[in-house]
């Protein structure tokens, strides 16, 4: 993606309030991010690690999802569990449970979806096999990176319908 700037960052979010846009912790470093091999920016907010972001470019326009991470009962060691945007699989407290408000309407009754995440939302890197999962490991290795990439772009574009639907 190309590189984002902190104005663009934050005008981006669909899912959130103007004012919760404005306060919201960005990630440091902003100009030091591997932009090329990102499809989307996600981070967790440093000041409130409960609270997660993802800010993508879809079609052109960059599109922001302010998401909240529940931290489960925490699990055996040995368990693994597989992100449902890239597929790697990690142990423990390598995958969390986010959530997004809906938009709209359903927002603003309560309506949220939840996907298993990379907890350090690196997918990008873990489909390029730019990073890779403590004690885990990427499910399918028959597809080539590019195979990788296309498939978590088609997970990430049908999370985004599913916020905004
Ligand atoms: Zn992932």
């Amino acid at each position: 993606m190309r590189p984002v700037t902190e104005h663009d960052i934050r005008a981006s979010f669909v899912n959130c309030s103007k004012g919760e846009a404005k306060r919201l912790g960005l990630p440091r470093e902003l100009a030091g991010h591997p932009w090329d091999d990102l499809d989307f920016l996600g981070w967790r907010d440093p000041g409130a690690p409960e609270r997660a972001y993802l800010v993508t470019e879809r079609d052109g326009p960059l599109v922001g999802v302010a998401l909240r991470v529940t931290s489960g009962a925490s699990r055996a060691f040995t368990s693994r569990s597989m992100c449902s945007l890239c597929l790697t699989t990690h142990t423990s407290g390598g995958v969390a449970l986010m959530t997004a408000r809906r938009t709209g309407e359903a927002g603003r009754q309560g309506n949220t979806v939840g996907q298993y995440l990379c907890a350090d939302l690196a997918c990008s890197l873990y489909a390029r096999g730019k990073r890779e999962a403590a004690g885990g490991g990427v499910a399918d290795e028959s597809l080539t990176p590019e195979e990788k990439v296309a498939r978590m772009r088609a997970n990430l574009y049908s999370f985004l319908d599913k916020v905004a639907g």
